[in-house]
């Protein structure tokens, strides 16, 4: 494979791979169980204790929308403050950056759909004006010293559009990059994506954009094709991928459906192709016991069957 670039520090260890935990905000939102606080506070402990650095916890959008997230101001009062681990809350407009402000969150995801239509059904707004209200956030959140990522939702395909071009999402790239955020995440929503995808984007991501924002993705494993899409982007060397413990989740337009990639089995992956993600699999894969027991369900990750390999 190629370079995957250098080795960068994230505070907690040296990881050649970032991986953005999301099971406490994406995986459950999408659950239909709402765990009550101290479970989710419990969940971010496990995550926290088996050397995750950086953990999508809560969301802000407004209670209404997204009732399993209403106790985000109480989760972040419960989390552990640990040296080199970063917490992030989704942020949808201004109101919601008002209301994370105060609960010590390190970073702040904001979400734009390139779709039209999703982005009118999830947030009420064009996607141009979902652009324009996230440069608002993006600014007020840098003043405020937080690490930001603009997401760009329903990137690889709208569960009402369909298709989507590719030189679409590359202009709200353009436009998204211009506004300033650390990293640039492109987002396969619904689970649609496939590994050629991925390349042509890293690739034209890098000729059109440039390296900063630093890029970075959020697969689904939908359709079966999660984990080859986080192998697409590793070849060219993506260092950042989003994945939720146990595989939790799902999506709210396949109700059948599978959640993100399962962090056990992108740290597999990654243990076994010599990247370092400071995630300890031994720890880490209880966590997938504790979920199912909690969502009344077993959970969609497979390493924790099958068991580690080698056998520790
Ligand atoms: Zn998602």
């Amino acid at each position: 494979m190629g370079p995957v670039g250098a080795r960068h520090c994230e505070g907690r260890a040296v990881v050649d791979i970032t991986v953005v935990e999301v099971s406490p905000r994406d995986g459950l939102q999408n659950e239909s169980v709402v765990l009550p606080t101290d479970a989710k506070v419990s969940l971010v402990q496990r995550l926290v204790d088996a050397g995750t650095s950086r953990i999508e916890a809560v969301s802000f959008a407004h209670p209404k929308l997204v009732p399993a997230m209403a106790d985000a101001e109480e989760v972040m009062a419960g989390v552990p403050r640990v040296d080199g681990v970063s917490y992030a809350g989704l942020i949808l407009n201004r109101r919601g950056l008002e209301r994370a402000l105060g609960t010590g969150i390190d970073e702040v995801n904001v979400v734009v759909g390139v779709s039209d239509t999703f982005s009118r059904r999830n947030q009420n707004v064009s996607s141009d004006e979902a652009m324009d209200a996230a440069g608002d956030v993006v600014a007020a959140a840098r003043a405020e010293g937080l690490f930001t990522t603009l997401t760009l939702a329903t990137s690889f395909g709208c569960p009402f559009e369909g298709e989507i071009s590719p030189d679409r999402v590359l202009a709200y790239a353009e436009r998204g990059a211009a506004l300033g955020p650390d990293e640039l995440c492109l987002a396969d929503t619904i689970g649609v994506g496939t590994p050629n995808q991925v390349r042509t984007f890293t690739t034209r991501m890098r000729t059109e954009i440039g390296t900063t924002p630093v890029l970075r993705y959020h697969f689904h494993n939908t359709r079966g094709t999660g984990i080859a899409n986080a192998y697409a982007a590793l070849l060219d060397g993506v260092t950042v991928l989003d994945a939720s413990a146990g595989g939790i989740g799902g999506c709210p337009f396949a109700p059948n459906a599978t959640g993100n990639i399962a962090t056990d089995d992108l740290v597999y992956l990654l243990d076994r192709m010599g990247l370092e993600s400071g995630i300890d699999l031994e720890r880490l894969m209880p966590t997938s016991a504790f979920l199912a027991v909690q969502l009344g369900h077993e959970v969609p990750a497979l390493l924790p069957r099958a068991g580690n390999f080698p056998p520790a």
